[in-house]
């Protein structure tokens, strides 16, 4: 699905023994090896790997400023083979490529505890023009509830001090879906994304759903 070569699927005995259907292979084995997953220590905010276990410096910033982190868990690292896989998903809007990921993004959600499991929304303009939400696209038959969808950015850019791009970042970019307002208090909410970048994004759709009385709130992106 990603390099359009043929695959040449390899049995080992267990599984010519086994006489029973096998799940073709989506990509082949040196597209999966381009793929490097997140293992060993890394931060318990965010999922990065680069600080020996402790929790990193952007995480230190969130939990001063929000009294929490996310405890982000991520399943590879964000390199150019996931940034091309991500150019080939999302922006040249190959849906077929949802399925790559998908039973191991629904198993690592399914070993997090939680009550509901939130996606993160694509804005109006994302629907119309890729036509699906990468993030729900990879999670499949999975119970989701959307609890959150994206506001409209005001067109007219208010008089400022600040630049755009802080002006960006303080503004919250979900609102609550009505019909799960009263689903959320005490509950354990897993977010999940795509990419974990800034943690922006999954910041503002958490304080939503905290200021909404949600209780704990974690979660998992493919990426970081
Ligand atoms: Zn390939
Ligand atoms: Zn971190």
């Amino acid at each position: 699905m990603i390099c359009n070569q043929r695959i040449n699927q390899l049995f080992n005995l267990n599984q010519l023994l086994a006489w029973k259907k096998l799940p073709a292979p989506l990509i082949c084995e040196q597209c999966n090896q381009g793929f490097e997953p997140i293992t060993g220590p890394r931060c318990q905010g965010c999922g990065r790997t680069d600080t020996n276990g402790a929790l990193c410096d952007e995480c230190i910033r969130w939990e001063n400023k929000f009294g929490y982190v996310l405890h982000n868990q991520a399943l590879f690292h964000y390199d150019e083979a996931m940034k091309d896989f991500m150019k080939q998903y999302k922006f040249n809007g190959d849906y077929r490529l949802r399925l790559v990921f998908e039973s191991q993004l629904k198993s690592a959600a399914s070993l997090i505890e939680c009550d509901l499991i939130v996606p993160i929304p694509v804005t109006e303009a994302t629907w119309r023009s890729r036509g699906f939400n990468q993030v729900t696209g990879m999670l499949g038959n999975l119970e989701l509830s959307a609890a959150i969808s994206t506001v409209e950015r005001e067109k007219a850019e208010p008089q400022s001090h600040k630049t755009r791009r802080e002006r960006i970042q303080l503004e919250q970019p979900f609102a609550m879906v009505n019909k799960f307002k009263d689903e959320l208090p005490e509950q354990n909410i897993l977010l999940i994304d795509d990419v974990y970048t800034t943690g922006t994004t999954l910041y503002h759709a958490a304080n939503l759903l905290k200021s909404a009385g949600a209780h704990k709130i974690c979660s998992l992106t493919l990426a970081r």
